[in-house]
This record gives C-alpha cells, structure tokens and sequence, in this order.
C-alpha cells in the first residue's frame, strides 16, 4: 500500500488488528470503560423501553435523570449549594452560555487565562457577549503554550464578573493537577472551569478554589457527544443575573428551576452519565482513578524522558503536564519516522494517536488516557514505543 493514503496516516480508527486488541487514544470522542460499555449493549437485550425511547417526563426517566445527578454528586463530592445541570450544545455551547448567564450586560468584565488552545477559543466567542480581559499564557520566548501564568491581583480585574480557565488543555498536554485559589483580595470573584477533558479524574475543592461554574463535555472521561456537565453555585443564579439575551436553552436559571427538563434532555446520554459514575464508585472512587491518570501519564513520559531524544515532548514542566493526553513527536517530528510509527502502532490496533483537530493535526502525536484506557492499556503503548525506538534504523 502507498503509505501516503495508508488509514493509519488518515486518522482512521478502524485497525486490521482484531477488535479485542484495539486500544482507543482518541482525544475524544472516545471509548469508556468497557464494563460501561458492555452495560449500555446489555440496555438493548431487555425487555422494555430503553431511555432512547422513554419520554423525558416518564417516571422511568425521571429516575435514570436523578440517579445521573445523585451519583455525579457522590462520586464528584459536590456540595448541596451547587446545581448540577446537563447542558446543551457542548463545550462550545459553554463558550457563549458562560457570558451569557454570569454577564448581564456586554460591558461586563470578565477574565479569561489563555493558556492553550480552549481557552483562546473560549475567550474568542466569550468576546461576543461582555468584555474580555486575557492573562496570556503563551511562553514569552516562543509565543508556545507549555504553561499557565501566575494569577495575580495585577492581572485579575477586581470588577470581574469571573475568572475563566481551563483545567486540562487537550491539544496542547497541559493541567492543573489541582484548581488554583485566587489572590485572596480577588477571591470575591466566581472562578469558572473548562474540565471537559479532566473531570471525574481527580477531586475538586469547590469551595475552597472559589468555584462558581465548572463544566465539561462528556465525551472524554463521562460519556458520549450530545450532552455537557454544568456545575453551578446557587447564589449565581436567580432572576436578573443573566443577559436579557440569554436563550433559554442556555440560561442556568431556567433549566435549574425546571431541574433539567425545560426542553428535551439528552436522555441517553444522561443515564450514560450514571452508568460512568457507577463505575468510578465501584472502582474505588475519584482518588483511585486519580491514582491510574497518575500512573497511565508515567507510564508514557517515563518512554518519552528515557528515549535519549528519540521522542520529545513540548511540556518540560512535570507539574503541568497533563495525565490526560501525553503530546508526543518522533525524532523532532520526522515524517517517515511519525509515518511509521503510526503505521505500525495502527496495526497492533493502537488507534487515535493522530487525530484531526480544528487546529490542524499539529506537530505532535498525542496519547489521550481518559477513563476508557486502562493502566494495562497504556503500560502496552509504552512498550511498544520502546520496542519502536529500538528497532527504527
Ligand atoms: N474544551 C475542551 C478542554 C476540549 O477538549 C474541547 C474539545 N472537545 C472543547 C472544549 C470543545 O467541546 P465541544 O466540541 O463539545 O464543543
């Protein structure tokens, strides 16, 4: 086969290895658990409707919504003065619905740190509805996203309607392994999180760290497109916060007050969610997946720190780099060593290591770690990328 059109080389995921030794890297959309995902094919083998076919305002629903919201609850500790709501629109729809809900007017204040490639993006369309003050994350040297800036009174306006950051940068391997607390004369301000591709992998101090909104889109570590986790603090909603433009379907308030069924809900996707949580608490809870993020990333960095320069990575700091997608290159980005390497992992059904994103397929691989790879799964990458550097001429 000309290698140029090889699938491997094309971002497809679907490998010649047979379909038990597929491994999904994907930065989501991805695999979950199997034992979830062999649950969700159990929904369709019995008798009876399953949440695809059941009305939203069916008792049988209502329940599949509550332990969704209850078990989130548990796993994730989130306290009683929180609303846990299931958005719309994904990370994106939170882009707008953000400014909309937290900004009544478009001279509002709001601060966003930009450190990777969500957060420029949510900043960008946040511009749209108030007014945007940026913390530029980017390494004054190389204009690079490899950190996260300093949050300080200097940078934080006091005025602020809140302080906008995102907890794992997908594309670019960077988090924050705990949130940050605020400048304690800005601590006033709501901090609002983007945990779309962290959340359920390690604990959250909501009141300590001054949450006001954390979100995530289920895709990653909680389930399927369609469906987004908002986590909002009571006193944030009520009458007259939101912008009088809000939509409906994304002002907080509304949607909380009709606990989640103002409009039809992402049924399925929502018992998904509860099917996810059962699993992390059966697992042993969030601090042992913490444990396994901790242990997939180590796994593939120690690969990368040992490979006498063979693979590289962008981010030198180890306690920013994230557990959940590892970027990698192969001798500096080489082509025919990148396209062989992701020829040969294809074929031993390693899949996803490339993918396409709205910002081009970039310079590195990239070896996303969520929930649905297992420390086994990762251990496997590892080995097979020190085989790779020993054997590639
Ligand atoms: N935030 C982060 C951290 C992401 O990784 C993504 C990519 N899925 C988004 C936001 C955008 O999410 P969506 O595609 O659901 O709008």
């Amino acid at each position: 086969m000309n290698t140029d059109s090889h699938p491997a080389l094309l971002g497809s995921l679907n490998s010649t290895a047979p379909h038990s030794e597929v491994i999904n890297f994907s930065p989501g959309p991805t695999s979950l658990p199997k034992a979830v995902e062999e649950r969700i094919a159990g929904l369709f083998n019995q008798p009876g409707l399953t949440s695809l076919a059941l009305s939203h305002r069916a008792p049988e629903f209502l329940e599949i919504l509550d332990h969704a919201v209850t078990k989130a609850r548990e796993v994730m500790e989130i306290p009683d003065d929180y609303e846990v709501l299931f958005t719309h629109g994904g990370g994106h729809g939170q882009f707008a619905a953000l400014p909309l809900n937290l900004c009544y007017q478009p001279t509002d204040v709001a601060t966003y740190v930009v450190n990777g490639t969500w957060s420029a993006r949510g900043a960008e369309e946040a511009k749209r509805y108030c007014h945007v003050q940026s913390i530029d994350g980017r390494d004054p040297k190389t204009g690079a996203y490899i950190g996260f800036p300093e949050l300080t009174e200097e940078n934080i306006d006091p005025n602020s309607k809140y302080v906008y950051l995102c907890s794992n940068e997908t594309v670019n391997g960077i988090e924050l392994h705990r949130l940050p607390t605020l400048p304690a004369s800005r601590k006033h301000i709501p901090l609002v999180v983007d945990a779309s591709s962290d959340f359920s992998t390690k604990p959250i101090d909501w009141h300590g760290c001054g949450v006001g909104v954390l979100f995530a889109c289920a895709s990653k570590n909680i389930g399927h497109p369609g469906l987004t986790m908002t986590v909002i603090r009571k006193d944030l909603l009520g009458e007259g916060k939101a912008s009088p433009l809000c939509p409906g379907v994304f002002n907080y308030t509304t949607n909380s007050e009709a606990g989640n069924l103002w409009n039809t809900p992402a049924t399925f996707n929502i018992e998904v969610v509860g099917f996810v949580m059962d699993w992390i608490e059966a697992q042993g809870g969030v601090y042992e997946i913490e444990l396994r993020s901790i242990a997939k990333a180590a796994a593939i960095y120690d690969v990368i720190d040992s490979s006498n320069g063979f693979y590289g990575t962008p981010i030198e700091n180890k306690a920013l780099r994230s557990r959940m997608n590892v970027p990698f290159n192969i001798k500096g980005g080489d082509e025919e060593a990148t396209n062989a390497f992701l020829i040969a992992s294809w074929e031993k059904g390693m899949v996803g290591l490339r993918t396409l994103t709205p910002f081009g397929v970039g310079d590195y691989l990239r070896a996303s770690l969520y929930n649905g790879v297992t420390v086994e799964e990762a251990q496997k990458l590892a080995d097979f990328m020190r085989k790779f550097a020993r054997n590639y001429g």
